[in-house]
């Protein structure tokens, strides 16, 4: 099956969001593309236990009152197709090859995992993942829960944690108060954040936030016990229910790279105007960098409107710089310390998709020589995780991603193929 649009968003995050309705209010035809079930991404994310957020309401409102947008929820980009084309596929529609004129990237980020002895047991998730778990309907409710990591992320998932019932033992934070504290007290230059973390931290003053600590253990026998925190030079255990731990976010930007798109320090460059370096495809949200929903909603409004050919209100690329004047503070607080990159012990599964150890994967000298032997970033995850975590602790820099992003049926491609000009 084949459909063609004038503009096509991959991502329903408020970057990508931003973008398709911007680029719809020019008249033009506008598909956007999003694997969750649900669109809003991830700060939006829809489930059972979670209602819609305001923000995320109107702008459907907007999508859904515009004939001319059609959205494909559940559907994952899996490769690029022929030239100006994306080959998609999902249950409801099969692989259906979508062609554009223009394209919007809007892929967002995913949380840096770093492993750690223990990180397999049942009841160890990411920070994130943890909110998205509890979103979806998983009761926590008198569940003891360690959040460790870096960064906002964390606060974000003791307020869902708290909100839905469990106790926070503790939030254990890499960063030092000397870097945490001028943010805090730099969140007054954006009194909207001032007011979110105030709102997320109500009720804070009973929970341990433990700064200049990493989580170094999950103990237990069928499901975790316990976790071990090492604290001022000393081994802290933790019992507990549940961890979540996750150390800030790195763009998604495999899909771009297959497009030949060029990245710099991880994140798809773009222009003044949100255009990468590839002629009509644009990037915007954090897959051009991490930098919070605020600075997602303004870049996909540019890209939007200069993907439908209309003007940049100079305004708008004032609020652009304002976020992102945030997320540059965000990152010098929250950056990883030496302490929260030590390498696991050798027997700790750093692939989990190919069960290979930490020991077995560091006797080798870069991701493709790891790759090549022990078959770590094969599986279904394609090194996202696994890859992400040899980044931190090696540098090493992972190798393009090759299609299909994602496990695809052979019979979704071969359906992409059909001649089929119908209306999906
Ligand atoms: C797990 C997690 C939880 C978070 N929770 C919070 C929070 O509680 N509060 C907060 O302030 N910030 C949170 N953030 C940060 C948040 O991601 C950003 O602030 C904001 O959502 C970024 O918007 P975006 O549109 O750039 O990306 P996203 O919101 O991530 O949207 C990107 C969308 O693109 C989709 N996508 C990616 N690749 C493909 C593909 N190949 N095919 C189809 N669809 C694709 C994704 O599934 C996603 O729906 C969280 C981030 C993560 C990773």
């Amino acid at each position: 099956m084949r459909a063609n649009f004038d503009v096509v968003v991959v991502g329903a995050g408020p970057a990508g969001l931003s973008a398709a309705r911007a680029a719809a209010s020019g008249g033009l035809s506008v598909a956007v593309i999003d694997d969750n079930p649900r669109a809003g991404g991830q700060i939006w994310r829809q489930g059972s236990h979670a209602g819609i957020p305001r923000a995320l309401s109107r702008i459907l409102d907007d999508l859904i009152s515009c004939p001319n947008v059609k959205r494909y929820q559940a559907t994952r980009v899996s490769v690029p197709g022929r030239a100006r084309e994306i080959i998609v596929d999902s249950e409801e529609h099969g692989g259906v090859a979508v062609s554009f004129t223009r394209l919007v990237i809007a892929t967002g980020a995913r949380e840096r995992l770093l492993p750690f002895d223990g990180w397999t047991l049942p009841g160890v998730t990411g920070a994130g993942g943890l909110q998205a778990l509890i979103k979806g309907g998983m009761p926590v409710r008198g569940e003891r829960v360690v959040l460790a990591g870096s960064g906002p992320l964390l606060i974000a998932a003791l307020a869902t944690a708290r909100a839905a019932g469990a106790h926070v033992v503790a939030v254990v934070e890499q960063a030092p108060w000397r870097t945490i504290l001028p943010f805090g007290l730099s969140l007054a230059a954006t009194p909207s954040k001032l007011w979110q973390a105030m709102r997320l931290t109500r009720g804070f003053a009973g929970t341990r936030y433990w700064t200049d600590s990493v989580l170094t253990q999950a103990r237990g026998s069928d499901r975790v016990e316990a976790a071990v925190v090492r604290r001022h030079g000393r081994d802290v255990t933790l019992e507990c229910d549940r961890v979540a731990s996750g150390y800030g976010l790195v763009p998604n930007v495999s899909l771009a790279q297959m497009l030949g798109c060029a990245l710099e320090a991880g994140a798809v460059t773009v222009d003044d105007l949100q255009r990468t370096s590839v002629q009509d495809v644009w990037a915007a949200g954090e897959c051009t960098g991490i930098g919070g929903m605020e600075l997602a909603r303004a870049e996909g409004r540019i890209a939007g409107l200069a993907a439908s050919g209309r003007p940049v209100p100079a305004a708008l690329l004032r609020e652009r710089e304002h976020w992102r004047g945030f997320a540059r503070r965000v990152a010098r607080a929250f950056e990883l310390g030496a302490h929260a990159c030590v390498p696991p012990g050798a027997e700790t599964i750093v692939c989990r998709c190919e069960d290979v150890t930490f020991g077995e994967i560091s006797t080798h000298a870069s991701w493709r020589e790891a790759k090549l032997h022990t078959r770590c970033g094969m599986g279904p995850c394609q090194g996202r995780i696994c890859g992400t975590a040899l980044q931190t602790y090696f540098g090493w820099r992972a190798a393009m991603p090759r299609p299909p992003l994602a496990p695809t049926r052979i019979g979704a491609l071969l359906e992409a193929q059909e001649p089929d000009d119908a209306p999906l």
